[in-house]
C-alpha cells in the first residue's frame, strides 16, 4: 500500500496544462521526502544544492553546482528521486544534470565521498543503525484512543528508569505510527542521555548486517557490537520470520540484551502469536514484556492528525488557504492509513499553491478523487453480517431472530458494532437491518462491545480479525 504511486494527472482536463508545471512547484515537497529517505547529511551534501530547472513529460532537468555532484546524485539517488516524483503522480523516467557556470554555488567544495553512508548512521557512536527522522518525535505524535496505549508504553520506556516493559512489542497495520513511535523513543532517550547507545534498525538491516558478517567471517564483532548497546530497536520484525539463521541470531542477541537488563523494542505487523513463520521460542520470548497494538485510526484521531500536519504544511506553503470543512471531510472519507492521509494533505497544499485560491471542498473532492475512490471500498451491513456469521459459525436466521442466547446475542452485538464503525449507516437503519430492532439496542451493543474489548482478549481479537477481512 505504502509508496504506491498516486496518479493525479488527468483529474480534470482543464488542469492538465497547469499540472505540467506542477513538478517544479512540487520540488520542495519532493525534497522534503528525500530528506527523510536519504538522511540529513546526504541531503545537505547532495540533494539540497540541486535546482530543478524544468520538467517536461518524463524528463526532469536539474542544475547542479558541479559535474561531480550531478553525476553522484544520478548514480546514487536517481532512483529515489524518480520514486518520489512517482509518488506525486509524475512519471519521470529520465534525469539530466547540467552545470550552470553562472550559478552562485559553482564554487562549492566537493562533499566528502563517504557521506552517502550517512544514512546508515545513528549520529552517535559508530552504530550501524538507520537514521532517525527528525520529525518523528513525541511532540509530533497525535494521541487518540486507538494509539493511546501504545503511546503511553512508548513514553514509559523512553523515560527509562526501571526497565519494566522488556521487550516492548508494538504491532499494528501499516502506516499507523509504529516507526514514528520508535524514533520518538530513540530521540527522547538520546535527549535524556546523549551518551546512551541507542541502536534503531529494521529487521531487514539486521539481516543484511548479519549476512555481511557471515560473508566476511566477522560474526564476532557483529555479536559484540549488537550486544554492547543500551537500547536495541528492531522495526518490522516480521521480515525475519521464516529466515532461519537470521532468526536464530536475532534470538541470541535479544536474549543477551534482555539478560543484561537492556531495553529492547520491537515492532511487527501483527502480534507475535500470529507470526506463523516465527519460531515458537521466539514468539513466546517476545511476549515476556509488554505487547501493545496500535489500532486503526478513528475519525477523531484522523482529524487531529490532519490539523497537526496542517500546521506543518502551512509553514512551507503559507499562502495556501484551506476552507472550513475540508479537513473534516478528509478525516471522514480517507479511513486508510495515516501515510495516505498525509499524502492527501500534501497534495491538497500543492494543489492550493498551484491554483492560488482557497482549497474548497469541491476542489478537494476533485484533486483527491483517486484516493477517495480507493478508500471508498464501502463495507455493507450485509457483508458484515455474512462475515460475522461465518466467523462465529452461527446461522443467518438466528442472527436476525429475536433469540437472546449468549452464543447468538454476542455475535449479533459484534455485527452491530462493526456496522456502526465501518459503515455510515445511522443507528435506526442498523437496527432495522438486524430484525427490526430499536436504535437503543444498537447503542447498547456498541457500548457493550467497546467495554468488552478492553477486558476480553478474545473479543478484541475477533474484532480485529473481522475488521481486517472486511476492510482488507
Ligand atoms: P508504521 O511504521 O506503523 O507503518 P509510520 O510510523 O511509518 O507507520 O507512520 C506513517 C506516517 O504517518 C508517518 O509519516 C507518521 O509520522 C505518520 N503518523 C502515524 N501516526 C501518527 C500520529 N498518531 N500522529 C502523527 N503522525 C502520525
Ligand atoms: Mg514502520
Amino acid at each position: 500500500m505504502a509508496g504506491k504511486p498516486v496518479v493525479w494527472l488527468g483529474v480534470n482536463p482543464r488542469l492538465d496544462m497547469e499540472l505540467k508545471f506542477m513538478g517544479i512547484e512540487i520540488w520542495p515537497i519532493i525534497k522534503l521526502a528525500l530528506r527523510k529517505t536519504v538522511g540529513e547529511a546526504a541531503f545537505t551534501n547532495w540533494i539540497n544544492p540541486l535546482e530543478l530547472r524544468s520538467l517536461d513529460k518524463s524528463k526532469a532537468s536539474f542544475v547542479a553546482p558541479t559535474k561531480f555532484i550531478g553525476d553522484w546524485v544520478d548514480r546514487n539517488y536517481g532512483d529515489s528521486i524518480k520514486f518520489e516524483f512517482a509518488k506525486q503522480g509524475l512519471d519521470v523516467d529520465r534525469l539530466s544534470f547540467t552545470v550552470d557556470m553562472h550559478s552562485k554555488r559553482v564554487q562549492s567544495e566537493k562533499p566528502a565521498i563517504n557521506s552517502n553512508k550517512d544514512n546508515m548512521k545513528t549520529g552517535s557512536a559508530d552504530l550501524p543503525g538507520a537514521s532517525l527522522d527528525p520529525r518523528y518525535t513525541f511532540d509530533n505524535f497525535v494521541v487518540g484512543k486507538p494509539n493511546e496505549l501504545a503511546h503511553a508504553a512508548a513514553r514509559r520506556v523512553a523515560e527509562g528508569g526501571d526497565v519494566s516493559f522488556n521487550p516492548l512489542f508494538l504491532h499494528g497495520g501499516v502506516g499507523l505510527g509504529k516507526t514514528h513511535l520508535m524514533h520518538a523513543i530513540a530521540w527522547e532517550i538520546k535527549k535524556r542521555d546523549p551518551n546512551a547507545k541507542v541502536l534503531y534498525l529494521s529487521a531487514e538491516q539486521f539481516m543484511y548486517r548479519f549476512v555481511q558478517a557471515l560473508r566476511f567471517k566477522d560474526t564476532i564483532s557483529f555479536k559484540e557490537m549488537f550486544r554492547s548497546v543500551d537500547v536495541l530497536m528492531v522495526d518490522d520484525v516480521q521480515f525475519i520470520a521464516g529466515k532461519s539463521s537470521t532468526q536464530e541470531e536475532f534470538f541470541h542477541t535479544f536474549n543477551a540484551l534482555i539478560d543484561q537488563n537492556k531495553q529492547v523494542i520491537i515492532s511487527g505487523d501483527r502480534a507475535p502469536v500470529d507470526m506463523e513463520q516465527l519460531e515458537d521460542r521466539i514468539k513466546s520470548r517476545l511476549q515476556w514484556g509488554l505487547v501493545v497494538d496500535v489500532h486503526p485510526t478513528d475519525y477523531e484521531l484522523r482529524l487531529g492528525i490532519l490539523q497537526s500536519k496542517q500546521e506543518t504544511q502551512s509553514r512551507y506553503n503559507s499562502t495556501v488557504e484551506v476552507s472550513p470543512g475540508v479537513l473534516e471531510f478528509m478525516a471522514q472519507r480517507i479511513s486508510s492509513n495515516v501515510r495516505v492521509l498525509e499524502g492527501a494533505l500534501t497534495r491538497l497544499y500543492a494543489f492550493g499553491s498551484l491554483v492560488g485560491r482557497p482549497v474548497t471542498l469541491e476542489m478537494a473532492q476533485e484533486s483527491l478523487s483517486d484516493i477517495l475512490r480507493a478508500s471508498d471500498r464501502k463495507v455493507t451491513i450485509d457483508e458484515i453480517i455474512r462475515k460475522v456469521t461465518d466467523h462465529y459459525g452461527v446461522n443467518l436466521t438466528d442472527m436476525l431472530s429475536a433469540r437472546r442466547t449468549r452464543s447468538i446475542a454476542r455475535p449479533r452485538q459484534v455485527a452491530m458494532y462493526l456496522s456502526k464503525k465501518l459503515t455510515s449507516k445511522s443507528l435506526p437503519e442498523i437496527g432495522r437491518r438486524f430484525g427490526k430492532r430499536d436504535h437503543t439496542t444498537v447503542i447498547h451493543a456498541v457500548k457493550k462491545i467497546e467495554e468488552l474489548q478492553s477486558v476480553d482478549n478474545q473479543i478484541a481479537k475477533d474484532i480485529e480479525v473481522l475488521r481486517r477481512v472486511l476492510e482488507g
